[in-house]
């Protein structure tokens, strides 16, 4: 079979059912594609019993020299209704100049186009480059056993990397016009605050906890955080929660909780927002009737320093796909987040637009086109 052609490998990832954390035969049609180029891979995994999570990883070429990592997951969000879609979702079906099903855009397209780009650089130079590959099965979940271990673990058995694609779909109108060169971090946080539970007409024999909670969260909506960072959308902080549980009118309950967010960008640490976060309340209310639960692992911001490389990964986005690709910093996290700590990385790949929505789909020409512009960040990699 000819790898060069990313229209029918989609397909087959497509038609593996892989809602997170399962795989569903897409590992085994990725090492037949990497086989077949003559790459080394391996399944590699992490946790245990339903925790476990499978990551694809395959290399070749460039000898011991840090190598182009292109990468992504092969989980996709899943399909809700599925009499709603106009094609079935996992039936990759091709129909009005259009790829349709879960995963077109988010991601698998980009993984079929990765492994066609990398055939046709081998069909046109008779060799592999130094490139690697690697694909999780946890990216849309919670995202402790996939990325976020998969590299630590390369990187202490030698393997380096030069730059990497992660192939989000981070495109807006049409692809290549938008890239993603850096992300906020994410701060996550329960504030909990003890009272005690009373009957309503005898407040004096309760402590609500209630217009504590509100009080300390009013304060957290007056946090200063307002220092910029070039490149990055103001950090700020959304309530996302607020929980009593308590459904009877007539009783004063013993505890309330909620829960924040904050996107920040990089001029803040995870480390600060907490001792901010920390004396602000202790100025509000009595130490020891609330405590803060931070939600750990941190996410950190980061953003991808410019080099000649990064310019010159940009500028071929760019003459490939006929516009000036945005050098953005907002959204959503990605794996990327994983990846910068070990080699400069930015997200590039299709249109948004339809992703995590029923009949997501890719036009069969942006397909081609993304296909392209891995094909030329490969050969400009293996120049550079
Ligand atoms: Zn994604």
């Amino acid at each position: 079979m000819t790898l060069t052609n990313p229209l029918p490998l989609a397909q087959q990832l497509m038609r593996c059912p892989s809602i997170t954390p399962r795989e569903a035969g897409c590992f085994a049609l990725l090492r037949q594609w990497f086989d077949q180029l003559g790459f080394t891979s391996d399944v590699i995994s992490f946790g245990d019993g339903d925790a476990r999570v499978d990551n694809f990883f395959a290399h070749a070429g460039g000898g011991d020299h840090p190598k182009l990592l292109l990468s992504g997951h092969i989980d996709v969000v899943p399909t809700g209704d599925e009499t709603l879609w106009t094609y079935p979702p996992f039936s990759a079906t091709v129909a009005d100049g259009y790829l349709w099903g879960r995963g077109a855009c988010d991601m698998k397209s980009s993984l079929a186009a990765m492994v066609a780009a990398v055939a046709r650089h081998k069909q046109t130079y008779g060799k592999n480059p130094p490139l690697a590959f690697a694909a999780t099965s946890d990216e849309e979940g919670i995202a402790i056993n996939g990325t976020a271990k998969l590299l630590p673990h390369l990187a202490a058995r030698g393997h380096t990397f030069g730059f990497c694609i992660n192939g989000e779909p981070t495109s807006n109108r049409v692809v290549g016009d938008t890239v993603k060169v850096g992300r906020r971090g994410s701060f996550s946080a329960t504030l909990h605050v003890q009272g005690r539970q009373g009957h309503v007409a005898y407040p004096q024999l309760a402590q609500n906890p209630v217009p504590v909670l509100l009080n300390l969260l009013q304060a957290l909506r007056h946090l200063p955080l307002d220092k910029p960072f070039a490149q990055f959308p103001p950090t700020h902080l959304e309530i996302t929660s607020i929980d009593v549980g308590n459904p009877a009118r007539n009783v004063i309950p013993a505890t309330a909780s909620a829960n924040v967010n904050i996107r920040y960008n990089p001029a803040y640490t995870h480390d600060e927002l907490t001792e901010m976060i920390q004396a602000m309340l202790a100025r509000i209310a009595d130490k020891n009737i609330f405590s803060l639960h931070v939600v750990t692992p941190p996410t950190p911001a980061f953003i991808t320093q410019n080099t000649p490389l990064l310019e010159k990964m940009i500028a071929t986005i760019a003459r490939t796909a006929g516009v000036t690709p945005a050098l953005s910093t907002d959204g959503g996290t990605s794996d990327a987040r994983f990846i910068q700590a070990f080699c400069p990385v930015i997200d590039c790949g299709p249109t948004n637009a339809t992703i995590h929505q029923t009949n997501e789909r890719i036009a069969l020409t942006d397909l081609e086109k993304i296909t392209e512009i891995y094909a030329a960040m490969i050969d400009v990699f293996t120049r550079h």
